[in-house]
């Protein structure tokens, strides 16, 4: 709701960003021209503060080099040259060219591709395009870049695909365990819940291959090689269990597979899990037998513990840890993992898939570059980008190049900035930013919903999303009354499910509040009676799994590269190399603000001086990343805070920006994870050579 003084007003809101936290906001008008920007104080997870990556997000949406009409393509494929047309040129040619398409190689022939981009549940990935791309007949896009093995895997395991602790009820862990997560980097606000459970006596660790800065703020520190995060759940579970810790009424009472998973938890001994994961055997002793111990115990993880071969498997493993110890009947106890599932609001009357003519085929996300350059029956021929820049964030950088350079693809882009991306398209549409439209947003790092009043005009000739959208049906003929609803009626579509922990959650109260908390109660302990499992129970193992092809017991799925040792891809690549969040951006959001770009300063890469040494490399100097995929430029940075044989650098920055005109996408492979069809970022191995 608006607040009004005689020159100026304040208007809620909330950050778009493709960020956990999702803080509720409060944007202060003055002359119609936004000049403050603040958390809002009375959120329970924002608490009045925004990060550091929003604190110039005012200027931001100022920044020169804005998209401020439409353009039309006048150079060759990724050139970038460009020259201003009308709204009406734009739809009206992206109209006709997506009706031939239809015509001459049917509608599956057009790919709708979507990201997170900085928009929620109307503007952006879940939004109004579902609807005009489902009417249509498009093929499907499948948004699988991020969390999807995770999610997966809490499905089988868990009942849901976004469920888990509550992040709030941290405040009452005894001991927190903070697993691939760089917490004050990329959830913030979940840190002034881990203080408070410091405060009363609660031990904090982090298990990360690199010293983070979170790592550097807890009481212990454990590095793991990437991506055998799994085999080290089984071995804590093996000392709970050699110490006879196990919580054996819950296990009775709500798990499904016990007897079978216990035979496998004592195969997985501290010293063999210490081999596989190169963690001392005496410290894997000491967190099991404090987890044996420490009751509740909390466990976060986030997305890129997950992003590798046996991802979805880590995350199912490490979900099944409080079952053994009983932790999830316990505030403070359980596993967090993403919080969506919690938003029971209606998405089939957002999305409207019952508008589908006929079934459509499916189209990953993870491949756009093989998608491009092999499909046929029929080749996509129509590509509408929207919150996304591929070409910065999609694995396997040269394939998306050399798809998108096609000749006979007709490419729209609809965005903030001229990425990348942006560079190969046909026509480039100007997007609105947050302050500039209306929107509804869930998150996956809390459970409140919040609501985006638009606080100033769109500059320019920006456009939202969900008008476009409207524009565009109109302009296609299309007759569906639904793809004409306004913002505010899909939001009450969304908001009216019908489901008792939204009974009396209304766009009104949104448009007054700014956020509300679903009827859930305080503290919220989700599966202390039962699981949303088809046995009602936390699923050791998992018959869903076996019928569709998956290992059914819980355990460890080694990655696909990094777990090689003495392989010939081993030995040429001997670095495995994680591409993880910046501090100063949200995947490929901010590398062109300067401000962003100079806090967050060049790309480096952090090495072991070991393998610093033996390649010959000078801290501040130079060096070729590279394996047989692609390369990219690093500044290289000598420190002992990564193990031996890891490296690590920060992922989406735009490559144009870059010297090497590549970003760490150009060595990443498109294969994808052993759930849901997610990209392994994090199973990468490299070589690095100074220059
Ligand atoms: S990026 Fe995340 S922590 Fe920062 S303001 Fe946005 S939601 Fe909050």
């Amino acid at each position: 709701m608006a607040t009004q003084t005689n020159d100026e007003k304040t208007i809620r809101g909330c950050c778009p960003m493709d960020c956990p936290d999702t803080c509720s906001w409060i944007v202060t008008v003055k002359d119609g021209r936004a000049v403050k920007l603040r958390g809002d104080p009375d959120h329970p997870v924002t608490r009045g503060s925004l990060c550091a990556k929003m604190n110039g997000y005012i200027e931001y949406t100022r920044l020169p080099g804005r998209l401020m009409w439409p353009l039309r393509r006048s150079g060759r494929k990724g050139a970038g040259q460009f020259e201003r047309i009308s709204w009406d040129e734009a739809l009206d040619e992206i109209a006709a060219r997506f009706q031939r398409i239809i015509v001459e190689h049917g509608a599956e022939a057009i790919w709708p591709f979507y990201g997170a981009g900085s928009y929620g549940m109307l503007q952006g990935i879940f939004g109004a395009g579902r609807r005009l791309w489902h009417a249509l007949g498009t093929s499907q896009h499948v948004v699988n870049i991020c969390t999807i093995a995770g999610c997966v895997a809490t499905e089988y395991t868990l009942g849901d695909r976004r469920v888990g602790m509550d992040p709030e009820t941290f405040q009452d862990s005894k001991l927190i365990i903070l697993w691939g997560t760089n917490t004050l980097t990329t959830n913030l606000h979940l840190w002034r819940f881990v203080q408070m459970a410091k405060e009363k006596g609660a031990y904090v660790v982090v298990i990360d291959p690199m010293k983070t800065r979170t790592a550097e703020q807890v009481d212990e520190h454990i590095p793991i090689l990437p991506g055998t995060d799994a085999a080290l759940a089984l071995g804590l579970m093996n000392v709970v269990v050699s110490l006879g810790a196990e919580d054996k009424e819950f296990i009775e009472a709500h798990t499904l597979g016990w007897p079978d998973f216990k035979k496998r938890i004592l195969d997985y001994t501290p010293e063999r899990v210490s081999e596989i994961t190169e963690i001392p055997v005496e410290v894997i002793v000491a967190l099991g037998t404090r987890l044996a111990n420490s009751r509740p115990t909390g466990i976060k993880l986030l997305m890129g513990m997950q992003r590798h071969g046996g991802g979805g498997m880590a995350v199912r493993t490490i979900s099944c840890i409080p079952g053994v110890t009983g932790d999830w009947r316990y505030a403070g106890g359980g596993v967090s993992y993403d919080t969506r599932g919690f938003f029971r609001g209606d998405w089939n009357a957002l999305w409207r898939p019952d508008l589908l003519p006929s079934k459509a085929r499916t189209l990953n996300m993870t491949q756009l570059g093989e998608g491009l350059l092999e499909l046929d029956d029929p080749p996509v021929q129509g590509l509408f980008i929207y919150a996304a820049n591929p070409v910065a964030s999609d694995p396997h950088q040269r394939k998306v190049r050399q798809g998108l350079e096609r000749d006979d693809l007709f490419t729209v882009v609809f965005d903030h900035f001229q990425t990348d991306t942006a560079n190969y398209a046909d026509i480039i549409l100007p997007c609105t930013m947050q302050l500039e439209h209306a929107d509804l947003h869930t998150t996956f790092g809390h459970i409140y919903v919040s609501w985006n009043e638009p606080a100033v005009a769109p500059p320019g000739e920006c456009r939202s999303t969900s008008d476009v959208f409207r524009d565009l049906a109109r302009r296609m003929g299309l007759t569906e009354p639904c793809l004409y609803d306004s913002d505010e009626d899909m939001a009450r579509q969304v908001l009216n499910s019908g489901h008792p922990t939204l009974a009396g959650i209304t766009l009104e109260k949104l448009k007054a509040d700014g956020w509300a908390r679903p009827n859930y109660p305080s503290p919220f302990v989700p599966f202390a009676d039962g699981f949303m499992t088809p046995s009602g129970k936390l699923e050791f193992y998992s018959e869903r799994m076996a019928n569709d092809g998956l290992e059914p017991l819980a355990g460890y799925t080694p990655s696909y590269e990094v777990s090689q040792k003495d392989t010939a891809l081993a030995r040429k690549y001997p670095l495995a190399l994680l591409s993880v969040c910046r501090h100063y951006g949200v995947n490929s959001i901010f590398p062109n603000s300067e401000p962003h770009a100079r806090r967050q300063g060049p790309a480096v890469l952090q090495i072991h001086p070991n393998d610093a040494s033996s390649r010959n490399l000078r801290h501040g100097g130079t060096a070729r990343v590279f394996n047989d995929r692609g390369d990219f430029l690093v500044q290289i940075q000598v420190t002992d805070k990564v193990k031996p044989g890891i490296v690590w650098t920060v992922k989406s920055r735009w490559p144009m920006l870059e010297p090497g005109n590549s970003n760490p996408n150009a060595t990443i492979d498109d294969r994808t994870s052993d759930m849901g069809s997610g990209a392994v970022y994090n199973d990468n191995r490299v070589e690095v050579a100074a220059i």
